[in-house]
């Protein structure tokens, strides 16, 4: 900044995506779970349990989650896909992806839902199993699974582990033969969809570490493409009991187009495999990825919708093969778990900074930077993606002017921000709460320790309930696998 820097009205940092100042108490539906409205003082209540009861009992920062709306959007995306798909293939197999949110209560509540469970680590086998889970409703992801992990798939046999690569389609038929047991395996393929959203989550293109490529050879395998040469092996090795294909195009993904190109390829590779080799695939996996609304501006489409497109698209490309189709697979992780929680935390230290605006120079605007007592420990989201999210008040509601803020954690990098741009009221105060909607998928689940911050506990309510189905860490926890006297 230079001495000419001046304050103009109507100058601001705000994104060109960030809509327009509004109330900021309002709650956009589309970001929370259904049982969440503002009660007495507009104080946020979530399945009627106001916050700052859920604050003095289990603390902040919290996973607020309601165990209510997991169910119900549980049971949507299966009724969704099941009435979608009901004349083309009898209906759809549900796996709830584990790796969005998971532990025992919810491996049990997606169970009692009607849906299966897909894991991809030895570890989110255990929690499976600790929940009772039959093995024939689960499914093993992983680009690269240890003989550990292989081994406990076959132990609880599983009714599914999706092969990565003509490599480990080898090693789980060698020890599926050691044990005398036969594996039940699907084979990811990457249809070369490149699904617009952020690169760390786009996984289907060709130019990325998943799956088997339909146009790349493998080293061990030259003459074929990767996905042929390990659909050879999987039709003549006798440990293999070959279901068909897998493919995941990526994730917070809105169009159903995308979905609806890589059930073509799909298809049309499940029908070249069968015709070369005379067999039937009973199994098609289309993935999850389907997105949700973090901010206002985001417009996911009803799960209703996206089902009847994909199975359009599914019925024409079946009647055109000339095919029966196999039974249908999905896999969504943030679309059932992610708008169902909130994080409650408790802010602290304000300040409000001058910044010169873009593309305007000696014009400053200001932002307020609120920080509250969790950050990227709870939420690497933001950092990971530049994942934007949403905030309110939620304590209170308040008549003050809306001010932009950037919602920032307590962790020492200056990149540990929560919410990067909001309006939040221009009187929030040290101590009051904050909620962030739509942190139920990927936060959780990706928490650390950074900085020697324990990670929140998650408390479900239903029916006017509040129970820790996740206690928080402690300082013991911390220290417990330092061995130092
Ligand atoms: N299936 C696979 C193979 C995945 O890798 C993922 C996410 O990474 C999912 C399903 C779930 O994606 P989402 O939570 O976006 O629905």
């Amino acid at each position: 900044m230079t001495d000419t820097t001046q304050q103009v009205a109507g100058a601001t940092l705000a994104p060109v995506w960030l809509p327009p100042a509004g109330d900021p108490n309002e709650l956009v539906p589309a970001m929370w779970a259904h049982d969440v409205e503002r009660g007495g003082h507009g104080e946020l209540t979530v399945s009627g349990v106001p916050v700052s009861e859920l604050r003095a009992q289990f603390g902040t920062p919290l996973f607020v989650m309601s165990e209510d709306d997991f169910r119900a959007r549980a049971r949507m995306f299966k009724d969704a896909f099941d009435n979608a798909f009901a004349d083309i293939c009898g209906g759809v197999d549900v796996y709830y992806a584990g790796k969005a949110f998971l532990c025992t209560e919810v491996a049990r509540w997606v169970d009692s839902e009607g849906l299966r469970l897909d894991t991809c680590s030895g570890g989110e086998l255990a929690v499976a199993k600790r929940a009772g889970l039959l093995g024939e409703n689960l499914g093993l992801h992983g680009n690269n699974k240890s003989d550990a992990e292989i081994n406990r798939a076959l132990d609880m046999n599983l009714g599914r582990i999706v092969v990565d690569s003509l490599h480990e389609l080898k090693r789980v038929a060698a020890l599926a033969t050691a044990r005398n047991a036969t594996a039940n395996v699907m084979l990811r393929v990457t249809p070369g969809v490149h699904a617009h959203t952020h690169e760390s989550i786009a996984t289907a293109h060709e130019d990325q570490k998943f799956g088997l490529s339909l146009l790349s050879e493998d080293p061990d395998a030259p003459g074929m493409a990767a996905a042929e040469a390990a659909s050879q092996l999987a039709v003549e090795a006798e440990s293999i009991n070959f279901l068909g294909f897998h493919a995941h195009i990526g994730s917070q993904i809105f169009e159903a187009e995308g979905f609806g190109i890589a059930a073509r390829k799909l298809l049309a590779f499940t029908h070249e495999i069968q015709t070369r080799h005379g067999i039937t695939l009973p199994e098609l996996d289309l993935g999850g990825g389907y997105g949700i609304a973090y901010t206002a501006v985001d417009t996911p489409r009803p799960a209703a919708e996206v089902a009847a497109a994909m199975a359009d698209v599914v019925r024409e490309t079946c009647a055109e093969l000339g095919m029966a189709c196999p039974r249908i697979s999905i896999e969504p992780g943030r679309a059932i778990v992610g708008s169902t929680t909130f994080t409650l935390y408790e802010t602290g230290t304000l300040k409000t900074v001058q910044v010169e605006v873009d593309g305007q120079p000696d014009v400053t605007a200001p932002r307020r930077y609120v920080s509250v007592d969790g950050g990227m420990s709870d939420n690497a989201r933001p950092v990971l993606y530049e994942a934007d999210y949403s905030a309110v008040v939620a304590n209170r509601a308040s008549a003050a002017a809306p001010a932009l803020s950037r919602v920032v954690g307590k962790h020492c990098e200056s990149g540990d921000i929560v919410v990067r741009d909001v309006y939040l009221p221009n009187d929030v105060a040290a101590g009051d709460l904050l909620a962030v909607p739509g942190t139920g998928a990927y936060c959780w689940a990706l928490a650390s320790n950074y900085n020697y911050v324990p990670r929140p506990p998650v408390v479900a309510l239903k029916n006017g309930a509040a129970r820790l189905i996740v206690r928080g860490e402690t300082e013991d926890d911390l220290l417990a696998r330092d061995l130092g006297a």
